[in-house]
């Protein structure tokens, strides 16, 4: 199930260190390492998929166990209230750069849009 080459499966597995914040049985959320905003935590499914275009119907409940995951690391930040924004890029032209499924949870700030 997990990708051997993968940077988050290898997160999932302590293999690679992070600032891990929130995890279940379903998923696992770490600090960015980059961070765009004083709050940026990614929310990754502890199984390997690589982009939404790979999602299938049984993965219906993992995708909701990701926003409800967004949902509680925004209370546990302090950002609920003020507002934060949660985006996750699909394929190149968006931008993504790891290719296992990742919600941005983005918050601390005013954010802007259009995102460029
Ligand atoms: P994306 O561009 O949507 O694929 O987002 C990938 C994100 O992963 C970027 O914001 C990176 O800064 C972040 N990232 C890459 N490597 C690590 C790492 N080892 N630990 C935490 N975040 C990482
Ligand atoms: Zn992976």
């Amino acid at each position: 199930m997990a990708d051997p080459d993968c940077l988050f499966c290898k997160i999932v597995s302590g293999e690679i260190n992070a600032d891990v914040v929130f995890e279940n049985d379903d998923v696992v959320a770490f600090r960015d390492i980059n961070p765009q905003a004083s709050t940026h935590v990614l929310v990754i499914p502890r199984r390997h998929i690589a982009t939404i275009n790979e999602l299938e119907s049984e993965d219906s409940q993992t995708v909701g166990s990701l926003f409800l995951a967004a949902r509680d690391i925004a209370a546990q930040e302090g950002i609920a209230e003020a507002g934060f924004r949660t985006v996750m890029n699909c394929n190149a032209a968006a931008g993504q750069t790891v290719f296992h499924l990742h919600l941005h949870v983005l918050g601390g700030r005013s954010l802007e849009w259009p995102p460029g």
